[in-house]
């Protein structure tokens, strides 16, 4: 194996340039070329890529986003786009392929696997933690602490006034973000997509905490069933009079930023390992963690079943809100 080319696809994530990092310098220290493809599988068609060297992943290592660029090509579903990308990357003499995004992506990756003959490993990336096959996705921790030290200082201000904030956070398909952030930031509830809302017992819920504690956090997963913080306020202010709701949706804040000591770790071990596995002849499989571990799963298992959280959760999170 003399060349291995990577890329990142589909929504960025916090230590996504850490596995960049990884993947290069791995590559360099077994004297394999690096090639970097800019803009996901758009600059695969494009042959948009480049030969990456150790100064391309100096001091990249503590920075969010992806120095590679993502992107989202819709083309790629078409067998004809992914000839021409195949054909860029037999032009440049790849011998194997490193991708690094969610579902999307692992789909792409996985139909690559396939049609290729150049062996594809996949590394998951997603802030939203719902890929099948691993405990921890590259991003998901900073987006959880990011999440938790804005609710933090919404709390203050919440206190302050006495109002009831529904924090809006993103995870369209899965509540992972929503149920650990507010167990971890002692939130009054939590609506997640995994669960049908029950709207009399929110508004019970409030009315009862606000007995002894007047302001309230309610964290909203953006899939969940109600369709959102502003939605979710529309109707249950009627049933709430007196009462000073307000929304928040935190948004794209949650992608960015420096990754955690956790997603830099766990990006350069996967990334590493990516290279070890090209090298020791595995194809179409996808690198997860498992404990302290790390494991494979083949790419057409991680599309097609996916990661749910642990509901009991929300049993901690009641005992944790019950007041005698
Ligand atoms: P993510 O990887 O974060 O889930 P997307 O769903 O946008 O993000 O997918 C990223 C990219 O993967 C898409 O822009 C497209 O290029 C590729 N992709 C997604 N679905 C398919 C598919 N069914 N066939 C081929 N490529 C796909």
């Amino acid at each position: 194996m003399k060349k291995i080319a990577l890329l990142t696809s589909g929504g960025d994530s916090p230590g996504m340039n850490a596995a960049i990092r990884a993947i290069v310098k791995t590559c360099l220290y077994y004297n394999i070329i690096p090639i970097g493809i800019r803009h996901g599988y758009k600059g695969m068609v494009q042959a948009d890529m480049f030969e990456m060297k150790y100064s391309d992943v100096d001091n990249i290592i503590h920075t969010g986003g992806t120095i590679l660029g993502s992107s989202r090509c819709l083309e790629f579903k078409n067998k004809e786009t992914r000839c021409i990308a195949i054909k860029n990357l037999l032009d440049n003499c790849v011998d194997g392929l490193v991708v690094i995004g969610g579902d999307g992506t692992f789909t792409g990756a996985s139909i690559l696997a396939s049609e290729m003959g150049i062996p594809v490993i996949g590394l998951p990336g997603t802030i939203d933690n719902d890929i099948y096959g691993t405990d921890h996705t590259i991003g998901y921790d900073t987006a959880l602490n990011t999440v938790i030290e804005a609710i933090d200082k919404i709390r203050d201000t919440a206190s302050s006034h006495h109002r009831i904030f529904f924090i809006e956070v993103m995870g369209r398909h899965a509540g992972f973000i929503a149920l650990n952030a507010a167990v971890a930031s002692g939130a009054e509830s939590v609506l997640i997509p995994e669960e049908i809302p029950d709207l009399n017992q929110l508004v019970l819920q409030i009315q009862n905490q606000n007995k002894g504690k007047r302001s309230s956090i309610i964290i909203v997963a953006e899939g969940e069933q109600e369709g959102g913080s502003i939605e979710l306020i529309n109707k249950v202010s009627p049933m709430l009079e007196g009462y000073d709701l307000r929304p928040t949706v935190l948004g794209h804040i949650q992608r960015g930023g420096s990754p955690s000591a956790f997603d830099r770790i766990l990006a350069t071990r996967m990334g590493s390992f990516a290279v070890d596995l090209l090298l020791d002849g595995q194809n179409g499989l996808m690198i997860g963690s498992e404990g302290d571990k790390l494991i494979t799963t083949s790419l057409e298992t991680a599309v097609k079943l996916h990661n749910t959280p642990d509901l009991d959760r929300l049993k901690l999170l009641k005992k944790m809100l019950t007041r005698h």
